[in-house]
């Protein structure tokens, strides 16, 4: 049955890269992807999907292809890039620009693949489309946007994903990423960790650099904040369990001779279960307030938690299975079990708040005989990852990888023809 959905693949190739590189040379920042929505909704109708849908949560996009009984299968794929300028040096290289949510231009870039994402799921949609004959249900294609900001799954879901259109049984995802090409990675339960944004603004008293006395200086609060919040991983969190706290950012004061009144710090906290992700924010709210109060401000700090995505589960039974689909139709030396990932996706949004299972699993981009040289050889750091300046995905294998994959996993799900 696979073989005959996949035997389209050679065909549809070509066109495939072509709008590859189209999409990496056009990247849009998150919630700005308007080109690139439209594109791809007009793959679905061009596929002859029953039912295309724009605009669902800003700027995603929804197909339904109605195949008789069986079961819903959701296939998700992010389509938004970063700012970040390219250094690839490709010939299709990006060299965009745009106006950031914060008004600033930035450079923008496909810097995490969400471009390649987008065309297999664009590829396995055609594929399933040309051979309804051979499997049976209902596939719902959902093109995600603005998973960098870790709002877009959530904004679908807000927008009614669900009650417009089929309930999904079961939501299959993938992500492409620094393993040699032509090879899928696996874990099974927590795969990538809960992540959390956090703005802290904490209030001193502003005055002149050489009257400390009759200032609250908040910028040694913020110093004292920001390495007492590094005792939180290190003595709260037991030590089997994983977390971090990151400040990424740190802003206080215009001159040298003058205490500011405030100071704003920009807080990342990642963590697996949801126990330690209870642990850890509450123990920074605690530490944050602890140290305003002792500094003697007269004004407790302000939080602002923002972009939140649970961690992503691959649900374990339901990965096994998928697991063995792929070992049976790669090869099983092209599955690699992988370790947990601590970046996150929002992707773990769309099954918690339906309680259905999520599969996630990740494909190589990279030259594949280098890359194999390199993870023999424990030189993995040097690889370009995702979110580098430097990190494009070899077209091939890693879209025919990634088409197939896709096809793969859904027809594991969906009914026989
Ligand atoms: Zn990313
Ligand atoms: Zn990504």
């Amino acid at each position: 049955m696979v073989g005959t959905v996949t035997a389209g693949l050679p065909r549809m190739r070509e066109d495939l890269a072509e709008l590859y590189r189209d999409l990496h040379r056009h990247p849009e920042l998150s919630l700005q992807e308007i080109r690139t929505a439209a594109l791809l909704a007009e793959r679905l109708r061009t596929a002859g999907f029953d039912e295309v849908a724009e605009g669902v949560g800003l700027t995603g996009v929804v197909g339904v292809l109605r195949n008789g009984d069986g079961p819903v299968v959701m296939v998700r794929a992010d389509f938004d890039a970063l700012p970040v300028e390219e250094r690839t040096g490709l010939p299709y290289a990006s060299t965009a620009r745009a106006v950031a949510g914060d008004g600033h231009e930035v450079p923008v870039m496909h810097a995490c693949g969400h471009d390649m994402h987008a065309v297999c799921l664009a590829g396995a949609a055609a594929l399933l489309a040309q051979t309804r004959d051979a499997w049976s249900g209902t596939l719902l294609v959902v093109f995600q946007p603005a998973e960098e900001l870790a709002v877009g799954a959530r904004g679908m879901v807000d927008d009614g994903l669900f009650e417009r259109f089929p309930r999904p049984d079961i939501i299959l995802g993938q992500h492409v990423g620094p393993l040699p090409a032509g090879f899928i990675g696996y874990g099974t339960g927590p795969v990538m960790a809960a992540a959390d944004s956090l703005d802290i603004t904490l209030h001193g008293r502003g005055g002149h650099g050489s009257r400390p006395e009759a200032t609250i200086d908040p910028v040694l609060m913020a110093a004292n904040v920001v390495t007492r919040l590094q005792g939180i991983v290190a003595r709260e969190v037991p030590p089997a369990e994983t977390a971090v706290v990151t400040v990424g950012r740190l802003q206080a004061g215009t001159k040298d001779n003058i205490i500011p009144d405030k100071a704003e710090l920009g807080v990342n906290v990642r963590s697996f279960t949801p126990a330690v992700r209870d642990l850890v924010r509450a123990a920074v709210e605690r530490v944050v307030v602890g140290e305003s109060r002792t500094s003697g401000a007269e004004r407790d700090p302000e939080f602002r938690w923002f972009a939140s995505a649970p961690a992503l589960v691959s649900e374990p039974a339901a990965t096994e299975r998928t697991v063995a689909a792929f070992s049976e139709y790669f090869g099983a030396q092209r599955i690699l079990p992988m370790p947990q990932v601590n970046a996150s996706e929002d992707v773990g949004v769309f099954g918690e708040s339906l309680g259905v299972p999520t599969v996630f699993w990740f494909w190589g981009g990279l030259e594949t005989e280098s890359t194999v040289a390199a993870f023999t050889e424990g030189r993995m750091d040097e690889l370009p990852g995702n979110h580098s300046p430097f990190f494009a995905p070899v077209i091939e294998p890693t879209l025919s990888t990634g088409v197939e994959a896709l096809v793969v996993a859904a027809l594991t799900w969906l009914g026989k023809g």
